[in-house]
């Protein structure tokens, strides 16, 4: 047997991917499972995105579209950045992938020399260290305090710097943690990365799903030093319920964006040109279907976290975005062996905190509907009666 390369040797398979399709089939048998494991939203796309893609099919949209995607979809992306944060990219800065993880891919492949050191803040998404060693970087974790929202202080990032510090990751909102900055809090960040050369990969997939009175703040938005030193990551998957589709971009510095065309021209080509045209139809089309799920999401991630807080043993901050709460567990047990009872012993499937660099959490997504977190966190609670004397 030929051996396989050292750069996936060490590298397990993601393990939200994994617990969602557990789910899913733990479904299909016929096992009444209820999934606080979701990455994704519930809600159906939207009719009129739905629409614009039968239409690409019928006018005949399905060919090899640029590689890095049709003129039409980089400039809605280009025309988002300036109508939301008044940022002017140029479209040709504008790289559209197949879903916001490819973008990231690419970000990291054409940007981390072998050794180099990545900044990453934890708890973090689950595929950024695993992405950083696929580009031979090296992750180097920052860990943040639950106590201060689970936000990276810019002492703690100076503290973590070194010569071969090249880039650092943000995202925010965050996956797990729903953490948002204010605006005062990311221009300190930003400084320190600045003064010390970074590149910046600002992962911002979440950012139409913040809480009032929360703000969502660019970080490319943060001054013309910022958006030079910036690769903005963001795509249709959250906002639009898109996650099927595969359709994310990035707008990035002139030379980090062909060097991203030139990789993806020989890796995968475009993406799906069906989709392309209806992520047009999200990004230009009317945006009220995004209110809508974020006043929904809003509601049930305050049932969640209030039932959660009732919960002997649990407790969580309510999260300012995305659609996650970070659930501390150390009242109860580990947070793999915690998740590994949940399903075995009242059928809730939470996604365990150690793949997200934080092994006293579990985390549950609200993206589901209000009647399954009712009915979860009651089956938690017998559970929890039933388990404490
Ligand atoms: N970044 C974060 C923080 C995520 O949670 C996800 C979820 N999949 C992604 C990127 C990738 O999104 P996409 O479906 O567009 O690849
Ligand atoms: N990002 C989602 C999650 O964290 C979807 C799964 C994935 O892409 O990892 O669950």
């Amino acid at each position: 047997m030929p051996s396989l390369a050292s750069r996936v040797a060490g590298i397990e398979a993601s393990p939200t991917l994994a617990l969602v399709a557990k789910a899913k089939a733990l479904r299909a048998a016929g096992k009444p499972v209820i999934d606080f494991g979701a990455g994704e939203l519930d809600f159906d796309t939207p009719a009129h995105i739905k629409a614009a893609a039968i239409r690409a099919i019928e006018e005949g949209l399905t060919r090899y579209t640029a590689s890095a995607g049709t003129p039409e979809l980089r400039q809605a992306v280009c025309d988002k950045f300036l109508r939301d944060h008044g940022l002017r990219y140029d479209p040709s800065c504008v790289i559209v992938s197949c879903g916001a993880k490819h973008s990231l891919f690419n970000a990291l492949q054409v940007l981390c020399e072998r050794g180099d050191e990545v900044l990453i803040p934890s708890p973090y998404w689950v595929s950024y260290p695993p992405l950083v060693k696929l580009a031979e970087g090296v992750p180097v974790i920052i860990p943040t305090d639950e106590r201060r929202g689970f936000k990276v202080e810019p002492a703690a990032l100076k503290s973590r710097l070194t010569p071969r510090s090249k880039l650092l990751i943000l995202n925010a909102p965050a996956n797990p943690t729903g953490a948002v900055y204010t605006q005062a809090e990311l221009a300190a960040l930003v400084e320190v990365a600045l003064a010390h050369n970074l590149y910046i990969i600002s992962d911002e997939i979440y950012e139409q799903l913040v809480y009032p009175p929360h703000r969502h703040t660019a970080v490319a938005s943060l001054g013309a030093e910022a958006a030079a030193r910036t690769i903005t990551v963001n795509g249709v998957s959250k906002s639009y319920a898109m996650t099927g589709w595969r359709i994310g971009y990035c707008a990035a510095p002139q030379a980090i964006a062909t060097a991203m065309d030139t990789l993806q021209s020989h890796a995968t080509s475009n993406p799906t040109s069906i989709s392309q045209r209806a992520a047009v139809a999200a990004l230009t089309g009317p945006q009220e279907c995004v209110a809508e799920f974020r006043r929904e999401l809003a509601a049930r991630r305050d049932l969640m976290v209030e039932g959660l807080r009732q919960i002997p043993g649990l407790s969580c901050e309510s999260p300012a975005g995305a659609f996650y709460v970070f659930c501390n567990v150390s009242g109860v047990g580990d947070g793999s062996r915690v998740a590994q009872r949940w399903l075995e012993e009242c059928g809730i499937m939470v996604i365990p905190g150690d793949g997200f660099g934080a092994s006293a959490y579990v985390r549950f997504s609200f993206a589901t509907s209000r009647e399954m977190i009712r009915r979860g966190l009651g089956q938690l609670e017998q559970w929890s009666s039933a388990a404490t004397p």
